[in-house]
This record gives C-alpha cells, structure tokens and sequence, in this order.
C-alpha cells in the first residue's frame, strides 16, 4: 500500500482507554451506578452537510436515525443511564430510539459536554449511540466547538470538578450541517455576495472553524439548493426501509471482518485501527493507482489518506463487495470536498 508521509494518524485510538469510571465513580452524587461500564465502541462516520438554507440539511439529519442499526442491549443500557442522571427518564420509560439532539448554536460549553450544576451531562452524552446535529456549525462559539474534539476520539467525556470527576459516554455520530457563506448563497450561480467576491465571502465564513475539528469529519458534503425540477421529480427509488437493510447489511459485514481478525465485535470501518484498515481496505489495481495518485496531487497526509480507506471500505461493504475498487475511492475522495483549505 502506498503510504504518504505526514503527521501520524492521532485519530485512531488503538489503547482506547474505553469508557472507565473516574477515581469517584461513574455515578452522579445522586445517582448510584456501580463501576465501571464498559464503553461502546460502535462509530459511524462523521458527517459535515454544505449547501444553501432550504437545501434540505436539517431533513437529512433528522432521518438518518431510521436508517441506522437498532441499539444494543449495552448501548440501551448506556443511554438509560444518562437520561437518568439527566433527569429525563421520565417514568422509566426506555426508548430503544436513537437519540437525535440537536443544540442551538448559542450552547455553552457546559450544555453542549456536560458540567455545571451537578456535573450534568451534556448534550455530547445525550446523543451517546445517536446523532447529535449541529446546525449553523460556524456559528458556534469556536471553543465550545474545540471541547468536542476530545469526545470525538475517545467516545467518552470527563467532567472534573472541584473534588470530584465524572465520566459519562459520549459516542455520537456527528452530523454538521453549514450554508457556504454569511449570505447562504455564495455557491449558487449568478449569486452575488453582499460583501465582496462570492470566494472570500466564502473562504471567510469556513475559516470559522477550526482545521482540527474538520480533520475528524470523514464526510462532507455539497447539498445544492433544491431547484423546482427537483420537487417535480419522481421519488428517490431508495426509501428508508430499504436504505435501513443495507447499512444492517454492511454493518454485519464489518462485524464479522473485525470478529475473525480477533477485533471487538462493536469495531466498524470508522473506529479499525489504521494497520488493520490498510490491510482490509487494500485497494485493486486500478484503485491502488487512483489512491497514489490522489495522494501525490492532493497531498494528502496520512490522517486524510486514511480516512479515504475508511470511507472507501464503508462504500465497498454498501455494496456487497469484498475488495475496495477504484470506483469507491473515487466518491470516497469527492467527499473530501473542493479543496484540502476547507476540506
Ligand atoms: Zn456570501
């Protein structure tokens, strides 16, 4: 496999610690959870949505809980235990519903990773085994942004407070969504951007967030403004029943893969080891050539090479293949985006 040079691939946490109790105990002063849980490793990629207002973002967000896998015992178990500590078990009623949180983009940092009062938790343990959407991304408070990254990697979050700490799950899928500019419109033709050319409008509005933060999205997306021929047009042939079968079917792909390679039966494509993923992920010959060639071009660092494999083996287990083929590292690279600036 080639392999270009770059920084190492820090997102891949191969001695994740998992999700361990603190010194005092997972449990909420008022709560009574006993040792440690063990955490979840099951991850999907991480989605970033550019396109203007009323391009329909929010719609794919909100629908992509349906299409997911349904929760596990342990994770209905996870999930429980942080709607009790929130308070928001009400009757004890347990929803086996992915959760989907979606915070206002004026959340504070302790609202969006927990803290506060009681050393609640946040919105990132809310959405634990669901989807937390993030609308207006660059609108949030850029700090509050940068305490996601540590949840993002290690699938867990500690709150310290003055003699305590806690930890609390917090493996969401991340689903982002942004217009391309202040104005909403920059990418649409014959728009013109209240200040300025339509490229620094938009060059400035993405420089709102952090290169670090973007580095842990596998995917992004262009969604183009929906046109009135598109509301003319018949329905997409895939509805989300079929859709919901062909990640379950995926899903059970990458599970039995990672199971025979000695890996926990929860690894997906989105949380395999970088070493185990070249091998898995090894391209055929058309598609090793398109890889090195992307590499060199795009100079891509071994962070972003890796996440194309991931991407690509994801798309490859979509379809039923057993080998990545040239044609899903090519839609594996389109959703890097225009260019590596705000890709
Ligand atoms: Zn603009």
């Amino acid at each position: 496999m080639p392999r270009p040079d770059g920084p190492g691939d820090a997102a891949v946490q191969e001695d994740d610690p998992g999700f361990v109790a603190g010194p005092h105990g997972l449990a909420h002063p008022a709560s009574c959870t006993p040792g440690p849980i063990a955490h979840v490793r099951r991850k999907c990629h991480d989605v970033l949505f550019n396109g203007p207002p009323g391009a329909g973002k929010s719609m794919l967000a909100a629908r992509l809980p349906s299409i997911l896998p349904p929760l596990s015992p342990r994770e209905l178990l996870d999930i429980a235990m942080v709607q009790s500590v929130a308070g928001g078990l009400k009757g004890g009623a347990l929803s086996n519903r992915r959760p989907f949180r979606q915070p206002h983009h004026s959340a504070s940092m302790a609202a969006l990773v927990g803290g506060g009062h009681g050393a609640r938790p946040g919105e990132v343990s809310l959405a634990h085994g669901g989807v937390l959407f993030l609308d207006e991304l660059p609108e949030f408070n850029p700090q509050v942004l940068d305490s996601l990254r540590q949840p993002m990697e290690t699938g867990s979050v500690m709150i310290a407070r003055a003699n305590h700490r806690v930890t609390y799950p917090a493996r969401f899928q991340l689903v982002a969504a942004m217009n391309p500019c202040r104005c909403g419109h920059g990418l649409e033709p014959g728009y013109a951007c209240r200040r300025g050319p339509n490229e620094r409008c938009m060059a400035q509005y993405q420089a709102r967030l952090s290169g670090p933060l973007l580095d842990r999205i596998d995917l992004r997306i262009e969604v183009p403004a929906v046109s009135a021929a598109d509301l003319i047009l018949p329905a997409p042939s895939e509805g989300s029943a079929e859709a919901a079968a062909r990640v379950a079917a995926s899903r059970a792909r990458q599970t039995a893969r990672y199971t025979d390679r000695g890996l926990p039966a929860a690894t997906t494509n989105a949380t395999c080891p970088a070493k185990v993923l070249e091998e898995v992920a090894a391209p055929d010959g058309e598609g090793t050539a398109l890889i090195r060639q992307a590499a060199e071009t795009m100079r891509l660092s071994a962070r972003s090479f890796h996440r194309i494999l991931r991407v690509a083996r994801t798309l490859a287990d979509l379809d039923g293949e057993a080998q990545v083929r040239r044609f899903h590292l090519a839609e594996a690279l389109s959703y890097r985006g225009r260019n590596e600036g705000m890709a």
